[in-house]
């Protein structure tokens, strides 16, 4: 399977995919996204022998591949590394015929059929495309987030874990990944001390249970960080507790992020229907309100987002997918059936 590497400083050419001077490929459909969920619906569709193509963004995998180990997702009873997990969605979407690209969306066109995605390198046509761009991690929006992002600030401890041996921590944040990724710090780090904005966590029971059991994690409760302190790498937090308004600094050389996800959807703005919070809104058979557009995955889902839940959402959405180009395409379109 040829995979193209991700090109930028482009111009998006006016040229659908497809070899000079052969008839323009329109996908059955395109998927945007690599993760849980856009892979889970690449299988159903490539094994539905729809012609698919997948826009990964620079890095297939989604959030899987920034998870340490995922101990929750069925058939693996001693847990897989998230990085492993991914991989192997996309080895079984691949194996059914899946195209997949290493290129960005930049552009979206559903007001005509076929749908339009413009990426960095090229233009392509699909006749249904399936939303699963996931959700990305909120920052704090604090002075010295920026300015040390990648020097002591980090949202992937997965990544930048190995770089904190003996060297002291902090997590911000009180839910799963929070609590997780924690942990996973706690084989590197001297000290990780979690700073969460109320006195009781979020994540679920287990976590908790093994985070108050494990000796170099501590806990700062009712507190939020200000400031991310530092020269030319992190030095410190400014923390204040919210219930005393006191302020405090607590010493750290690295600061990991975990306070939740935004929904990327900037893309669709003015194209479909989002909610309050910019998820897509999605019914129960992941249809968006442009017929032939679904959504899958985190990208609509503001409570669950858990990878089964993810990959579950993807089935759904290939499945109706294909029924939408039996149905609608092949009745509205007569003339330009589904390959
Ligand atoms: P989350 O569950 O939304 O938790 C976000 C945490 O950050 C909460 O504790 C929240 O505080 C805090 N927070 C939010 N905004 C904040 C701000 N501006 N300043 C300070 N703190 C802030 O997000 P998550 O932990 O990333 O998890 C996302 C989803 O992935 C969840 O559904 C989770 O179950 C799932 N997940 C599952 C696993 C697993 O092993 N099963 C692992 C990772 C993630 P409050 O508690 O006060 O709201």
């Amino acid at each position: 399977m040829e995979i193209k590497p991700l090109i930028t400083g482009f111009e998006p050419q006016e040229k659908p995919a497809g070899e000079e001077g052969e008839k323009p490929a329109v996908y059955d459909v395109i998927i945007l996204g690599a993760g849980p969920a856009g892979l889970t619906a690449a299988i159903y569709t490539g094994r539905a022998r729809l012609k698919t193509l997948v826009i990964a963004g620079s890095l297939p995998g989604g959030e899987p591949s920034n998870t340490d180990l995922v101990e929750n997702y069925p058939g693996f009873p001693e847990g897989i590394a998230g990085m492993d997990l991914a991989q192997r969605f996309q080895s079984q979407a691949e194996r059914f015929g899946a195209e997949i690209v290493l290129d960005e969306a930049t552009a979206v066109d559903f007001s005509q059929e076929p749908f339009t995605i413009h990426t960095y390198s090229t233009v392509y046509k699909g006749r249904t495309v399936i939303i699963a761009t996931g959700a990305e991690p909120r920052r704090l929006g604090v002075p010295g987030e920026d300015k040390f992002f990648g020097r002591g600030v980090s949202a992937c401890a997965t990544c930048d874990g190995f770089f904190y041996k003996d060297k002291r921590v902090v997590v911000v944040g009180g839910g799963d990944s929070a609590i997780a990724e924690g942990l996973f710090l706690t084989k590197f780090a001297s000290e990780v001390v979690v700073i969460h904005r109320r006195d009781q966590l979020r994540a679920t029971q287990i976590l908790q249970e093994r985070a108050f059991a494990n000796p170099k994690m501590r806990f700062v409760w009712d507190s939020v960080v200000e400031e991310i302190l530092g020269d030319e790498m992190v030095t410190g937090v400014r923390v204040r507790n919210v219930k005393t308004g006191e302020t405090s600094v607590i010493e750290t050389d690295g600061v990991f992020v975990y306070i939740g996800m935004v929904p990327k959807t900037k893309l669709f703005v003015g194209q479909l229907k989002l909610d309050e919070q910019g998820y897509i809104v999605a019914d129960r058979h992941q249809r968006t309100n442009v017929p032939g557009v679904f959504a899958a995955g985190d990208v609509q889902d503001p409570n669950y987002r858990q990878i089964v839940i993810a990959a579950g959402t993807g089935a759904v959405a290939a499945m109706e997918a294909e029924r939408f180009l039996s149905e609608y395409w092949q009745t509205h379109h007569a003339e330009a059936k589904p390959s």
